[in-house]
């Protein structure tokens, strides 16, 4: 492989992630307000393309909304590019570096191969998508999945904010067609892979004190709903042994399933939300609806975990006299990242002396979705304490540096080898 080293602009780097970094704060200081289709998550794609084309590459949207900037360095520019990038909206109190540090390094990274000078292979696409985290409509990965050709549309045309804002009209406020979701997978033989950097998001590499990592596998997730049906009925009057407390029966079932996650190795789950009807003090709860959030990188083991939780939580609930119904409604699968461009992320980390390893994400990324018809791979920096998806998430000047590095030479080594390392 090619083991000139790239000169990185540290300088453009920071002042980037700074200009970014005003865009969609909250008045408080307190984290960012990036959600999908918000004004703050649109002025940080128009950012984007503003900073892309002012590096002189051919800024472009598609129909989900993802932005993208083309360089060809000489190559054709019919050559499907490798995208390198990741995502700029944010969760609610979120922080700047998820996505925002992958979308900045990737400016960072395209200026170093340009200035450069090499004659490019294939051509180099910087690319913001949009939606990944789901965090305003629950639809993850929206962009990313629009582009791989995975989206639900029956899901999609439901989805709904908070404020029951329906996501085609966020979209049609910014001129986006719901309805033409479909279409951008036709650009999918535009993309020879797609690779990304981002932050770890939890306290390994920091607590090893290894400076970068390789994906091996995105972990799978599903999110599971189990709904209790009892008898809503008076807290004082009603005999002991014929209350038909659904919100009891919940409970044993968080306590019995966690107790076998607990003791089930390469697996988490978590019981983050609960619904209790009708709600109140004095009546017995006669409806609860329980969401967990199951992951697990082995397909296998995420499937047993799913069935263990339907039996333990029809098993508990039967002493109350208490019913339960249950239903997926999100499941990506586990993706495996590209042996190939591992292997090229480890080489390169030799080269610029970076220390690495391979990790498990059990963070959902739009490389799991990606991966799985294009090559795709991540590489991860440290987060400090492991802190992510909060205001306080943060990565050192010497983290974004040599994050930024290793995906500038890995990049440049798929751009101009011939196989690619593939
Ligand atoms: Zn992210």
């Amino acid at each position: 492989m090619s083991h000139e080293r790239l000169n990185l602009d540290a300088d453009f780097l920071f002042r980037a992630f700074a200009e970014l970094g005003v865009i969609g704060r909250n008045p408080s200081g307190r984290g960012y307000q990036r959600l999908a289709w918000s004004q703050a998550e649109r002025d940080a794609h128009q950012w984007f393309r503003e900073r892309a084309q002012g590096l002189g590459f051919e800024a472009w949207t598609d129909p989900a909304g993802n932005s993208f900037a083309d360089f060809s360095g000489g190559a054709s520019p019919d050559e499907p590019a490798l995208a390198i990038g990741s995502h700029l909206d944010s969760v609610p109190f979120g922080g700047a570096f998820d996505g925002g540090l992958g979308v900045v390094a990737a400016l960072v990274a395209a200026k170093a191969i340009r200035d450069q000078g090499a004659t490019l292979r294939r051509p180099l696409r910087l690319a913001a998508f949009t939606d990944e985290e789901g965090a305003r409509f629950g639809t993850g990965l929206l962009g990313s999945k629009a582009l791989a050709g995975a989206l639900d549309m029956d899901l999609v045309r439901q989805a709904a904010d908070q404020n029951n804002i329906l996501l085609k009209d966020a979209m049609a406020r910014y001129g986006f067609d719901l309805e033409a979701l479909p279409s951008t997978h036709k650009l999918l033989p535009r993309f020879f892979g797609y690779l990304e950097l981002h932050i770890e998001q939890g306290p390994r590499l920091e607590q090893r004190g290894i400076a970068t990592a390789a994906v091996s596998v995105i972990t799978g997730i599903r999110h599971l709903r189990l709904e209790f049906f009892g008898q809503a009925n008076h807290a004082g009057t009603t005999p002991k042994p014929e209350r038909r407390n659904a919100l009891r029966a919940a409970a044993e079932a968080i306590a019995a399933f966690s107790r076998w996650v607990d003791n089930t190795d390469n697996l988490v789950a978590n019981p983050g939300h609960i619904t209790v009807h009708p709600n109140a003090t004095n009546v017995v709860p006669g409806e609860a609806q329980l969401d967990w959030d199951i992951r697990s990188p082995d397909p296998a083991l995420l499937d047993q975990a799913v069935n263990r939780l339907t039996s333990i939580a029809n098993e508990v609930a039967q002493p109350f006299q208490v019913t339960v119904r249950h239903h997926g409604y999100h499941d990506v699968p586990a993706c495996a990242m590209s042996e190939p461009w591992m292997r090229l992320i480890e080489e390169a980390a030799g080269d610029l002396h970076l220390s690495t390893t391979r990790l498990v994400s059990w963070a959902g990324h739009d490389a799991s979705v990606l991966g799985r018809v294009i090559p795709a791979a991540m590489i991860f920096v440290p987060s400090r304490a492991g802190v992510s998806h909060a205001p306080e998430e943060s990565s050192s000047d010497s983290a974004m540096l040599d994050g930024t590095r290793l995906l500038a030479q890995t990049a440049f080594h798929i751009l101009t080898e011939e196989g690619a390392g593939l």
